[in-house]
């Protein structure tokens, strides 16, 4: 990685999804050690105008965006600040900027499916990859880790559970589990017959967590720790079976690793994504994050429960899924981006997200672990295509429900 260190030693940053929640808090790190990292690249989707404020603390020197109006839009807006960010828009200036000469470390944070392409990119140019977008390994799972090894990648996780874990993994084996907690959401003790009525802003608005909509939604689902419980198996190289979920709705430890001693390594701090990216930035040195020191005297009692699979099916369905042990995962991840879209967009109810996912996968039949990336888009296409319709059809759907009831 040295050779491509510009000369004055700083780590040379490409932050794809730079607007959303994960990129601000990656900058704001950034920002309070300028003599260590120099971003380099910034990526949006539709924020132009957070993106521009990005470019004018920052002055990277591409920004890629999805489509050609914001590109010849925020270009002009570049050129009347006398900046001379490139621009460049769609997929394929995303991959590239992925993949570019100049860049040393990238930083996945585009949020689903959209953002595979340009992480399996910066696998194969060989980047120092801080992988946010979990969504990226529960597709490709085998692909990505093979790519990563193949292509001599260094791989750090930002999602902070499996930073924890990251954290707490000694070099001397004996690992018996992967404990990763979960805060349960804002729907952890709500009446399970009013889960119906739930609004999007209810389900986002999560209890520790200020997150992007669809993780918030996954959260209150617990979908989001069935991805992360994928997402660990290929990180971690774990079978299914030696991952647990403890909800902790406290958030204060972020995961554990237990040991064939029984000792138990835990990695606790705030509920703060600044510490986890400080952490894999600076790997393996530690640099200050920004993040309140955690007092300790101040937490009232920390408790563990065992997830509740029927107030959360979400959860269940990823679980089976992995046990399984097919190629499901895509149709998992698909059916679950159109339906959480739906619901933000409320077309359909907060409980009928996972009547979606296990209605799709039910339809579809289950596949062996793709080894390309074309086929887990096809694949991901026919789930895409398959929720829409259960989802177009689904208001008859109640009609025909209230009638027999
Ligand atoms: P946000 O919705 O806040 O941000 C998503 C980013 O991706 C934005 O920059 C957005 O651009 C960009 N984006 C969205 N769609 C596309 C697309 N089709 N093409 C290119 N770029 C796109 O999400 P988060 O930051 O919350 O999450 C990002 C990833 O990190 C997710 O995979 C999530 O699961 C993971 N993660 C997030 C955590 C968190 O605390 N937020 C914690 C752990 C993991 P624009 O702003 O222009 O729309």
């Amino acid at each position: 990685m040295s050779e491509r260190k510009a000369s004055h030693g700083r780590q040379r940053l490409a932050i794809l999804g730079s607007t959303g929640s994960i990129g601000g808090s990656t900058l704001d790190v950034v920002a309070r050690h300028p003599e260590r990292f120099e971003v380099v690249t910034l990526t949006a989707h539709r924020r132009i105008d957070r993106l521009f404020e990005q470019c004018l603390a920052f002055h990277p020197r591409l920004v890629v965006v999805s489509g050609p109006g914001d590109a010849a839009r925020l270009e002009a807006q570049l050129r009347s600040a006398q900046l001379r960010t490139e621009v460049a828009h769609g997929p394929a200036a995303l991959c590239a900027a992925a993949s570019a000469d100049d860049c040393d470390t990238v930083v996945a944070a585009i949020v689903g499916a959209a953002g595979l392409p340009s992480s399996l990119a910066a696998a194969r140019a060989g980047k120092k990859i801080l992988l946010a977008n979990k969504e990226a390994l529960v597709m490709s799972g085998m692909l990505f880790m093979r790519t990563v090894a193949e292509c001599g990648a260094t791989l750090l996780p930002l999602d902070s559970e499996h930073n924890a874990i990251f954290q707490c993994l000694g070099d001397g084996g004996g690992v018996e589990r992967l404990i990763l907690t979960a805060s349960g959401g804002p729907f952890l003790t709500r009446a399970l017959d009013s889960l119906d009525d739930i609004t999007p802003d209810q389900a986002c608005a999560h209890p520790n967590w200020v997150m992007g909509r669809k993780i918030s939604v996954d959260s209150a689902t617990m979908m989001n720790k069935g991805l992360e419980v994928i997402e660990a198996r290929w990180l971690f190289d774990m079978p299914a079976e030696r991952i647990e979920v403890v909800i902790h709705p406290q958030s204060v430890i972020h995961s554990m690793v237990a040991y064939a001693d029984q000792s138990v390594l835990a990695q606790m701090g705030r509920p703060d994504m600044r510490t986890p990216i400080a952490h894999a930035l600076a790997y393996p040195e530690r640099i200050d994050s920004g993040v309140a020191p955690l007092d300790l005297t101040r937490l009232a009692h920390l408790s563990f429960t065992a997830p509740d699979l029927v107030r959360f099916p979400c959860l269940r369905l990823a679980l089976e899924v992995l046990r399984d042990g097919c190629g499901a995962s895509v149709t998992l991840n698909a059916a679950n981006e159109i339906a959480v879209e739906a619901f933000l967009q409320e077309q359909i109810r907060f409980t009928e997200i996972a009547m979606v996912v296990e209605e799709v996968l039910e339809r579809l039949p289950a596949l062996a672990e793709h080894h390309q990336l074309d086929d887990i888009l096809a694949a991901d296409g026919r789930a895409r295509a398959m929720a829409q319709q259960i989802i177009h059809d689904l208001p008859a759907h109640r009609v025909r429900q209230v009638a027999i009831h």
